[in-house]
C-alpha cells in the first residue's frame, strides 16, 4: 500500500500520514448484490477545497436507498448535481461507493474550516451525491459534518446521521414542527420501526409531541420503549377503522408510500394547517424513466395535482419530504443523544468485510432500527 506524507493544508496540519489509496466497497456498474465489489486500491479522497474535512471512517450504516442506488436508483438526477456534464457522458459515477452515514475521526482539513481539527470525533450523513462512507476515507464540506455525541460509540453514532437529516427535513422544512411548537401537536408516523420511525419517534416525543406509530405487531414492544403514545398494527383488518376513531393529527410523516396517501391524509385535522409529508416520492424514479425534464414535469405534475386537491377538498397541505445535509441539525440531535433524550437503535452489526451480507439482511425488510457495518 502507498502512504503520502501529510500535505498539512491551510490551519490543519494533520498528525496523520494520509494515504493515497483505501479500501472500500464500490460498484462500477448497476444491479444485485452481485455487483458489489471490495478492493483496497481505490484512490483515497483528498481535501480539494478549502472548506472540506476529510474523515476516517469507523462506522457506517445501510439504508434503503443504499439497495436503490446499487441498482441504479437515480441515477440521472444525481449524475446532474455531480457533474452537469455527465449528461451527455454517461457512467461517469463509476466506480461509484454507496454508504450515506459515517461515524469517524477528521484527518484532514481545508484553510478554512473553523470548527472541526484533526482528531475531532464527528458524524456525518454523506449526501447521495458524493462517494459514500463505505470506505476507510470520505470527505465532507464543514458545513455537513458535526461533532459526534460523546455519550455513543461510533457504531451507534453511525446509526443516526441520515435518517436524523432526512426526519429534520421533513418535520421542520416540510411539516413545520420544531422543538418550542410541538407540544400541542399530535403526529401519525406511517412506518414506525425502521430507521426514520424509530428516530422520529424520539425526536418527537424529545419535542413533546402526542406520536401515533404504525407498524407490525411484533414492533409493538420496540416502538412503544421509544415513547410512542399510541400504537395501531398495520395488518390488522380494522386498522384504518382504529385509526379513524382516534382524535384527528395534525402532522402525518409517510415513510411507507403505496396507498397510504388514500386513506391517512383523511386523518389530519381539516381546515386547520394540518401537513402530510411523505418520504416515498416519484421524483427520481420519473426522472430515471421518462429523462430529466419530463420526468421533473411529471413528478412536479402529480406533487401540484395532490396538493391542489388536498388543498381545496380539506384544507390540508400536502408535501415532499427528502434528506438534507445539515451539520447544525446534527448538532442538535448530538444535544439531545447526550442527553438521552435519543437512542441509537442498531438491530444488526456487520464487519466491513462482510458489506454484501449486510446489503442482503436490509434487502429482507422489516427492519427494527438500523444495520450498521464497522469500518475501522
Ligand atoms: P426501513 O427499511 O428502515 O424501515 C421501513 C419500516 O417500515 C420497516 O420497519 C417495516 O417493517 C415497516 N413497514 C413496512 N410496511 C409498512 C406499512 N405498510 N405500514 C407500517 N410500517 C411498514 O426504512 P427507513 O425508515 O430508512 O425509510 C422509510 C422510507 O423513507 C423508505 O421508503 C425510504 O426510501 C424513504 N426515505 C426517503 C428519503 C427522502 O429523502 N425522501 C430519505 C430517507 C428515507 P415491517 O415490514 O416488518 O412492518
Amino acid at each position: 500500500r502507498a502512504w503520502s506524507v501529510c500535505l498539512g493544508r491551510g490551519v490543519c496540519s494533520s498528525p496523520w500520514r494520509l494515504q493515497s489509496s483505501m479500501s472500500a466497497w464500490l460498484v462500477d456498474q448497476y444491479g444485485s448484490n452481485e455487483v458489489l465489489k471490495f478492493s483496497d486500491e481505490t484512490p483515497a479522497p483528498t481535501v480539494n477545497s478549502p472548506n472540506e474535512v476529510m474523515v476516517k471512517v469507523h462506522a457506517t450504516s445501510l439504508n434503503p436507498l443504499d439497495i436503490a442506488m446499487r441498482g441504479g436508483y437515480g441515477a440521472k438526477l444525481l449524475n446532474l448535481r455531480r457533474d452537469p456534464l455527465s449528461v451527455v457522458n454517461s457512467d461517469r459515477e463509476f466506480p461509484l461507493i454507496l454508504g450515506r452515514d459515517v461515524s469517524g475521526v477528521v484527518v484532514d482539513c481545508g484553510s478554512e474550516v473553523t470548527h472541526f481539527f484533526p482528531g475531532d470525533e464527528v458524524w456525518a450523513a454523506v449526501p447521495p451525491w458524493k462517494q459514500g462512507s463505505l470506505a476507510e476515507f470520505v470527505t465532507l464540506t464543514e458545513f455537513e459534518v458535526s461533532h459526534k455525541p460523546k455519550s455513543i460509540s461510533h457504531t451507534e453514532a453511525a446509526s443516526i446521521p441520515y435518517v436524523a437529516s432526512t426526519a429534520l427535513s421533513a418535520l421542520v422544512n416540510a411539516a413545520g414542527l420544531c422543538k418550542d411548537r410541538c407540544a400541542d401537536k399530535r403526529v401519525l408516523i406511517a412506518g414506525g420501526s425502521g430507521g426514520i420511525g424509530t428516530f422520529s419517534i424520539q425526536l418527537l416525543k424529545a419535542w413533546g409531541a402526542h406520536v401515533t406509530v404504525t407498524c407490525s405487531q411484533n414492533a409493538e414492544g420496540l416502538v412503544r420503549g421509544l415513547g410512542a403514545d399510541e400504537v395501531v398494527n398495520y395488518m390488522a383488518e380494522d386498522a384504518e377503522e382504529h385509526l379513524e376513531t382516534m382524535e384527528k393529527f395534525d402532522v402525518v410523516l409517510d415513510g411507507v408510500g403505496g396507498d397510504t396517501e388514500q386513506w391517512a391524509m383523511g386523518l389530519l385535522k381539516p381546515w386547520s394547517g394540518a401537513k402530510y409529508v411523505t418520504l416515498v416520492t416519484p421524483l427520481l424514479h420519473d426522472t430515471d424513466s421518462l429523462g430529466l425534464l419530463n420526468g421533473t414535469f411529471h413528478a412536479g405534475l402529480s406533487l401540484h395535482n395532490t396538493a391542489f386537491q388536498s388543498a381545496i377538498s380539506s384544507g390540508v397541505f400536502y408535501r415532499w419530504g427528502f434528506y438534507a445535509p445539515d451539520g447544525p441539525a446534527l448538532d442538535e440531535v448530538r444535544e439531545l443523544v447526550d442527553a438521552g433524550k435519543i437512542l441509537p437503535v442498531v438491530e444488526a452489526q456487520f464487519p466491513f468485510a462482510q458489506v454484501p451480507q449486510a446489503f442482503q439482511k436490509l434487502e429482507e425488510g422489516h427492519a427494527r432500527g438500523k444495520t450498521v457495518v464497522r469500518v475501522a
